[in-house]
């Protein structure tokens, strides 16, 4: 009977082998059932402008590659060619006895859009699947009763070991329970969902939840009393669009798309409920992706007002500690802006407060996914710098000057050298603009010669020496300032040459993903060059 194979199926626990890197264009189907009886129908579709070229590959489940009968020849790769608006179909047949494996499909064209969907024909039994593409969290509703039963495929698509937490919660959001899996890079695990997660109530319905560090891919499947199989469909979440070029290295397009995250939630002044979301939503990317983060809370008394000032710290490693920062609020007003009449709204922060943030946001990923930490690595995302020069803000005395920079003001004064031995401080401010230049800001240069000479020196390696300009800038009033005056070295990343500085047009349009990259990467191979990172064996 098909539902009885498709058991055995799911009883497995199959090892699935990964080689290769993921590009934005690979098709994930997870589940791929071939044997006597069993076949499978995959069709690709191109829904770009330009041919698509890449290949189809089959792994078994000892990860090696599965040769299946196609047409009348055994193979494991099969290279593919699809006119624009066109279509391709592979049909396999499997092997003598039944068995498992998946099938990724990757596209060697630039801008790809590739879609799919792959029937497993069982017996009988027909299932469709779409792709599971690489993600870090997957939600599925499930259920289990005496007629019903789920069950779930999940490949690691890191290039290493991950733990993926399943959760399952009921309609109130309490768990009902939970497992943590242990996955070596590229395996895969097919069984159901009460193997997977013994408490789980005999009859229920809920939410699974999955999500890990590392990006995955999961696939559920109900089969009801009459053996009758259906694909659950995982409605869309967080997809990661992983780098063409290798997903070691930072992103710019993935730190760019954090910019638009902060700036979905509206303009982020300091004590406003959009910069609480915000806030919120930069705490659940890092814990997500495995930091520590707390916050350092502060109420600043604005005589009439008291403002809530919100630092989130986020850490990783252990030992002499490194400081990157970057400030995440956003102008109350737009005073700069040319019309008159809109200096009293509020500025989109696109570039100022968005893109030091999203900077820092990719950086985490980067380093949590491909390297070990060998000290401790700080993330702090300051709250209240931007409101400078506006009262009742200018008259803190929290603040250096005028107003500005009074949460990282706050962080710096708090921090107990005695105990903390923190080695450098870097900032990342307004670095996201078309036009970008990088002069070496003066207070930098005072408090951080050799840092400063050892980031530009970087970026001439990596070929930008155009946008890193070794000559002296203007001294900067930023988030830096209260480090170095506590004697830690600080340098201020900061392109200040921004028409749209402190308007109502500092929005998404403005930001460069090109922009963003350099500056990650130069971040990233700083911190390899000084080896604070070391890249995962
Ligand atoms: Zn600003």
């Amino acid at each position: 009977m098909p539902c009885g194979r498709w058991v055995a199926v799911f009883l497995a626990i199959l090892s699935l082998g990964m080689t290769g890197a993921f590009s934005q264009s690979t098709l994930v189907f997870p589940q791929l059932v071939e044997g006597p009886g069993a076949s499978s129908f995959l069709v690709v579709m191109n829904a770009g402008w330009v041919e698509d070229t890449g290949q189809i590959e089959f792994f078994d489940s000892a990860g090696r590659p599965w040769g299946l009968i196609v047409g009348d020849t055994q193979r494991s790769v099969i290279s593919y060619n699809i006119a624009p608006g066109g279509f391709t179909v592979v049909e396999t047949s499997g092997g003598d006895s039944l068995s498992s494996g998946y099938v990724l499909v990757r596209s060697e064209t630039e801008e790809s859009r590739l879609a799919g969907t792959l029937r497993v024909l069982l017996g009988d039994q027909e299932v469709v699947f779409l792709d599971a593409p690489a993600r870090r969290e997957y939600l599925i509703f499930i259920e289990q009763s005496d007629s019903v039963r789920t069950g779930l495929a999940i490949v690691n698509l890191a290039s290493e070991e991950s733990t993926i937490r399943l959760e399952v919660l009921n309609d109130l959001g309490e768990v009902l329970a939970q497992q943590t899996l242990s996955m070596d890079a590229g395996h895969q695990l097919a069984r159901f969902a009460d193997q997977l997660l013994v408490d789980l109530p005999r009859s229920f319905q809920g939410v699974l939840r999955a999500s890990s560090g590392q990006v995955f891919s999961l696939l559920g499947v109900l089969q009801d009393s009459t053996g009758a199989l259906r694909s659950l469909a995982a409605p869309r979440l967080e997809e990661v669009r992983l780098p063409m070029p290798g997903p070691e290295l930072f992103s710019g397009e993935l730190a760019l798309q954090h910019v638009a995250d902060q700036l979905a939630h509206g303009a982020r002044p300091t004590g406003s409920s959009e910069i609480l979301k915000a806030g919120d939503e930069i705490q659940s990317k890092l814990r997500s992706l495995g930091w520590t983060v707390e916050q350092d809370l502060h109420t600043l008394d604005l005589g009439s007002i008291q403002i809530p000032v919100r630092n989130l710290v986020a850490r990783s490693g252990e030992g002499p500690t490194v400081i990157l920062g970057a400030h995440y609020d956003t102008r109350i007003w737009a005073d700069r802006d040319p019309d008159p009449a809109l200096r009293e709204q509020r500025v989109p922060g696109a570039n100022d407060g968005g893109s030091g943030t999203a900077v820092l946001l990719e950086l985490a990923r980067v380093i949590s996914d491909h390297y070990v930490v060998n000290r401790e690595i700080r993330l702090v995302f300051f709250d209240a710098e931007d409101n400078g020069n506006i009262e009742p803000w200018s008259l803190r005395p929290e603040s250096l000057v005028g107003g500005w920079i009074i949460g990282s003001s706050l962080y710096a004064a708090n921090l107990d050298l005695e105990s903390e031995d923190i080695q450098f401080m870097i900032l990342v401010d307004m670095v996201g603009d078309m036009n970008q230049r990088f002069p070496q800001e003066a207070a930098s240069r005072a408090s951080a010669a050799d840092l400063v000479e050892e980031i530009w020196d970087i970026a001439a390696s990596l070929g930008f020496e155009d946008v890193f300009l070794v000559q002296p800038g203007s001294a900067i009033v930023d988030d830096h300032r209260p480090f170095i005056d506590r004697g830690i070295p600080a340098v201020d990343l900061i392109d200040l040459d921004y028409p749209f500085w402190h308007t109502t047009q500092d929005t998404l349009d403005k930001v460069s993903a090109e922009s963003l990259e350099r500056v990650g990467r130069v971040l990233q191979s700083l911190l390899v060059q000084k080896e604070i990172i070391e890249r995962k064996k």
